[in-house]
């Protein structure tokens, strides 16, 4: 059905539905889980269905019970509209790919495009139509565990996975039997919780909600993606589901975007939390005229929309803009036509095809942070034995947050590293617990490593402390487990650090007594072959930071694109050397965003432009300047880099970051391969958002600093006059 078939349709249903009936379509109503139909919590979905009062349900699992309500509402209710099924659906469905912010660090948008496709089709044969992913907000606090969920610090690499996944939900047409409605969120700016407590307050200027923020939900929307979630947090001191600014204004006038804004979950309830109204009549008012047109959970819309109509602080038009926004989205997905799934096709477990694709994803996303004298990779032949140790070697726990209940646990490490070392004697001791005190296991594991050839130590965070509310005020390794590290190495072995963990960590204290440190996250359900892959070498290690990882929490925030001072701590490199520095630190970060090594080296020329000098007006129309970096693969075994381009305007009117990532390549090279790695740059790239609330973008003229290398930190540099 085209668009203009879905808009008739739309018409037709507006003219034969109630008021009560159009109010039902913007209701979603959460199904417990693990309760069937008839369980208690899910009898108020029945009936609200089949009356006809009713356009969502989320968190319903499984085709038989998702087709079982769907039969309500198609062939019991008046009108017989199909619900939509939505679920939070973030990294996996049976097949659990490695957390957003490890896909992150693949720099590499077709990992999560392939993780998208896998959940799309399992997820959809089981009658989820409707993922609330992808999450896309740019964050720079590590202490707020939803940065597992996120894509990192930076909207350029956010905005080029958001595009990604949404393609791998959506596909070209969202009818298909294995695609399914993206969801682009948390609109906008829930990154910016200030001391990265969930739900906290964000005051931001119009500028940086342009630049920073919005990014990623215009690229999000421009690629198609049909809904669009409201965030928990206030913008400036209007919460966000009751922002007309973001959600009318921005999303729907400026961008165009004719889907659906569905709320978080009891978000406009919470309206009367935050101090912004005084009952849930005023919540539902705020919240449908700012422009939210479903609500999860809470019911104000359904229980005062009537009366809210019926007073005119409601308007017909607005209603019924919302109601043809939730039918579109239903058209779009197909459901008029074929509401349910066929049983017997739904996928139950992950095949092998998608358990492959999970463990090469994974092995895309680890960052190799640091490998002295190349102790890494570990040579198969040569290992005789080896100790395996940390509360995480033998764990299944390594999926991360969001997965779905029941989703199959991880292959642990060890397990990994059994298959991968045949030959080799491997000792495993657990030595402490993810969190406790008790050090009682330790000689044990000091013992393990004595008696081995070398040691791998998997330590970290579980995924519990890492996600939704899951906020740390510390980012050191939970309970003993640097006593553990101390000890293990000063058994004098090579010793290696697998981290696990939804987010960056501090790990100064210990990173000078280990010789190598591969940052895992949390990898999914094939951790452990994953694992193995990197630390034998079976695969080359080529994920880079999309975080900046901290020396400790009092510098917090600290990322790479932060603005300039008046006085830089090193005046001849304002634009290197980090800002406005501590007492008893030392200067900047303990690893940059960007960064991340390999088996073998690469080195970089210097960036050469096209041209040297273009007008704004013709970057206004289109033009662009090419800028070319030679890379060689100068070490002795293939391997992937990330070549990265930034950008830099020392003088502008409003004061511009030290450097924006503007392009990023990853590719693979062979020993002794060559290769010329071309980036384009258009206004886009050049230019910036100024604080007018009409949404103003400009280039100015004047020098525009060009830095390629693989790093945030690099330092070869070209220059563009823009006239
Ligand atoms: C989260 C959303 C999620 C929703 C539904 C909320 O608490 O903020 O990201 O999609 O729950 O589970």
């Amino acid at each position: 059905m085209s668009g203009h078939d879905h808009q008739s349709r739309i018409e037709e249903l507006l003219g034969q539905m109630t008021v009560d009936e159009k109010l039902g379509q913007l209701q979603q109503l959460a199904w417990a889980w693990g309760t069937g139909p008839g369980g208690a919590d899910t009898e108020q979905a029945e009936a609200a269905a089949r009356k006809g009062l009713l356009g969502s349900v989320l968190n319903i699992v499984g085709a038989e019970t998702s087709n079982a309500l769907q039969r309500i509402a198609v062939e019991e209710s008046r009108l017989g509209i199909p619900l939509v099924f939505g679920l939070d659906v973030i990294h996996g469905y049976h097949t659990t790919f490695p957390i957003p912010l490890a896909q992150a660090a693949a720099f590499d948008p077709a990992v999560t495009e392939k993780d998208a496709e896998v959940s799309a089709r399992e997820a959809r044969s089981n009658g989820t139509h409707w993922t609330f992913s992808p999450m896309m907000d740019v964050t720079r606090e590590p202490r707020w565990g939803r940065i597992a969920e996120s894509i990192g610090e930076d909207p350029y690499l956010t905005a080029g996975y958001a595009v990604a996944k949404v393609r791998g939900y959506q596909g070209a047409d969202l009818s298909a039997p294995d695609r399914i409605a993206a969801c682009a969120k948390h609109f906008v700016a829930y990154g910016g919780a200030e001391g990265g407590r969930d739900y906290n307050t964000v005051d931001v200027s119009e500028q940086r909600l342009r630049n920073l923020y919005l990014p990623p939900f215009r690229a999000a929307v421009d690629a198609g993606a049909v809904t669009v979630m409201a965030a928990f947090n206030t913008i400036s001191g209007v919460p966000a589901h009751a922002n007309p600014h973001t959600l009318t204004d921005i999303l729907k006038e400026e961008w165009g975007f004719d889907g659906v804004v569905v709320s978080d979950w009891t978000g406009v309830q919470e309206l009367i939390a935050h101090g912004n109204a005084a009952n849930e009549a005023e919540a539902a008012r705020r919240s449908l005229t700012a422009g939210v047109d479903m609500e999860m959970v809470s019911t104000t819309f359904v229980d005062h929309g009537r009366d809210l109509l019926a007073s005119g602080a409601l308007s017909q038009e607005r209603l019924d803009d919302a109601v043809a926004r939730v039918l579109r989205l239903k058209l779009r997905l197909g459901l008029f036509e074929s509401p349910y799934v066929e049983e017997s096709a739904a996928l139950t477990a992950p095949t092998p095809e998608a358990r492959a694709a999970a463990r090469e994803v994974a092995g895309r996303c680890m960052v190799l942070l640091k490998n002295d004298n190349n102790v890494l990779p570990l040579d198969a032949q040569a290992l005789r034995s080896l100790a395996v140790a940390g509360p995480f070697a033998d764990s299944g726990d390594l999926l991360g947050t969001w997965t779905l209940p029941g989703a199959p646990a991880a292959v642990p490490v060890l397990a990994g590293l059994r298959a991968a070392l045949p030959d080799t004697d491997i000792r495993h001791a657990v030595g402490v617990s993810s969190d406790g005190f008790d050090t009682g296991g330790i000689p044990e594991a000091v013992a393990a490593a004595e008696a081995a050839d070398a040691v791998v130590l998997v330590v970290g965070e579980p995924p519990a402390i890492s996600g939704e509310a899951a906020v740390r005020s510390e980012l050191g390794l939970p309970g003993a487990q640097e006593e553990l590290i101390d000890a293990v190495a000063a058994a004098g072995k090579p010793c290696v650090v697998v981290l696990v963990g939804g987010r960056p960590l501090t790990i100064g204290g210990w990173a000078d007594k280990v010789s190598a440190i591969v940052m895992a996250w949390h990898p999914g359900i094939e951790a452990g072959p994953a694992v193995a892959d990197v630390l034998t070498g079976a695969v080359v290690p080529g994920g880079k930071l999309p975080v900046t990882f901290p020396r400790t929490v009092g510098q917090l925030p600290l990322y790479y694109n932060h603005e300039r001072t008046g006085r830089p701590s090193d005046p001849a490199a304002p634009d290197v050397k980090y800002v406005s520095k501590y007492l008893d630190l030392a200067d900047g970060p303990e690893f940059a965003f960007g960064h991340g090594l390999s088996y073998t080296t690469f080195s970089l020329g210097d960036p050469v432009l096209s041209r040297e000098r273009i007008g704004a007006e013709e970057l206004g129309a289109g033009a662009t300047v090419e800028v070319s970096v030679v890379i060689r693969n100068s070490g002795d075994r293939e391997g992937d880099e990330v070549v990265q381009l930034y950008v830099q305007d020392p003088a502008a009117s409003i004061a511009q970051p030290v450097r924006r990532l503007r392009g990023f390549r990853r590719i693979r090279l062979a020993a002794g391969e060559e290769r010329e790695v071309r980036f384009t740059l258009g206004a886009d790239d050049l230019g910036f958002w100024t604080n007018d609330p009409a949404g103003v973008f400009t280039v100015e003229p004047g020098e525009i600093h060009i830095h390629t290398g693989n790093s945030s930190q690099t330092r070869a540099r070209r220059t563009l006059l823009i006239t």
